[in-house]
């Protein structure tokens, strides 16, 4: 879709909006022998129904731990999870296993990364499909395997029939992939959490998924947070953008003024590096050194150390989010006053 069209169609989208949810100051932290791992510090974002919103950074940075915390997975002791998680209405944080249990999966259902790990070997996939749909629907098992075979031909499974009868090894990565979108959407989720659902695997099937995605997404109109490292895949099917660093949100944009105009130092660093990893052909480290540890984070702003337009303000001080323009946000000392060009 061109940058253009995505612009006609957020600005349709806009006369429309429904917030379906909002995460307003969450921390999530890990109490370990070594310390407090700030895993997730303080991270504010909402969704909207039937958008893409895309939360992007290196491994590390807190984008999977703020889907588990949305899922209510990251188990409390020994984490801490704090801040407040809206869903249509309902606070999530706090809320007792049996109530969590009918959001996730139901309401909010996730696309993991490893399709191999995700199923159990000694079932085949129809079983496993069938699993969800008993845990979830109101329907009986003859109305489940007749939806669950609509939706594997929704997603172009070939042979739906033959298929629900296979085990999960009897398939490709890619297949197994397609079957556990096909999971995610039995139920109709208002919200698909997608943690890079197409890193593990290889280059023409991550096309095929990312195409997939898209057009469920064009047809369905669910909302959808998409986890990734990779600045391709967002530009592929997001609407906006947060961009990840060190358990922060750096900064967030709608997705084609962040590849028009970045306006993070950080986000420049993964636009630059993206270019020239293309370019040469080779595989770079995206900006030279690392993510810190979440128990060794530095003073000041978080990504000082790999900043090459660091001021001593920025050694000391945590910069909060500035809103430079409408619709953006970038937490960085240089958009202090204005332009921070
Ligand atoms: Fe760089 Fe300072 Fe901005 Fe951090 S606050 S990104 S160190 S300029």
């Amino acid at each position: 879709m061109s940058a253009s069209s995505k612009l006609i169609e957020r600005g349709e989208r806009s006369e429309r909006v429904e917030r379906i949810l909002t995460v307003e100051n969450l921390k999530t932290y890990f109490r370990t022998p070594e310390g407090l791992v700030k895993a997730v510090d303080e991270v504010s974002f909402h969704l909207d129904r039937g958008e893409v919103l895309a939360l992007v950074g290196e491994s590390g940075c807190g984008k999977s731990v703020t889907a588990l915390s949305i899922l209510g997975l990251v188990k409390s002791p020994p984490a801490l999870v704090e801040g407040s998680i809206e869903f249509r209405g309902t606070q999530l944080i706090g809320l007792g296993p049996k109530e969590y249990r009918e959001i996730r999966g139901r309401q909010i259902s996730m696309i993991f990364q490893e399709p191999m790990s995700a199923f159990d070997p000694l079932y085949t996939v129809g079983y496993q499909l069938m699993e969800v749909a008993r845990a979830h629907m109101p329907w009986d098992d003859a109305e489940a395997k007749a939806r669950i075979i609509d939706t594997l031909r929704a997603i172009h499974i070939p042979d739906p029939e033959k298929r629900y009868s296979e085990y999960p090894h009897e398939m490709s990565g890619g297949m197994l992939q397609r079957i556990m979108i096909a999971m995610a959407l039995i139920t109709s989720p208002e919200i698909i959490i997608a943690d890079e659902p197409t890193t593990a695997l290889d280059v023409t099937i991550q096309a095929q998924v990312l195409n997939l995605m898209q057009e469920l997404q064009r047809d369905y109109h669910g909302s959808m947070i998409f986890i990734t490292h990779d600045l391709g895949t967002v530009a592929e099917v997001a609407d906006r953008v947060h961009v990840m660093y060190a358990g922060k949100i750096v900064e967030k944009a709608p997705v084609v003024e962040l590849f028009e105009d970045p306006l993070h130092p950080y986000t420049l660093g993964l636009l630059t590096s993206r270019v020239k990893r293309e370019y040469k052909g080779e595989s770079l480290p995206f900006i030279e050194g690392n993510v810190p540890r979440a128990d060794e984070l530095p003073e000041g702003c978080r990504f000082h150390p790999r900043c090459p337009r660091a001021m001593d303000k920025c050694r000391t001080l945590e910069p909060p989010e500035f809103s430079p323009r409408p619709n953006r946000g970038v937490a960085c000392w240089l958009w202090e006053e204005g332009d921070g060009r």
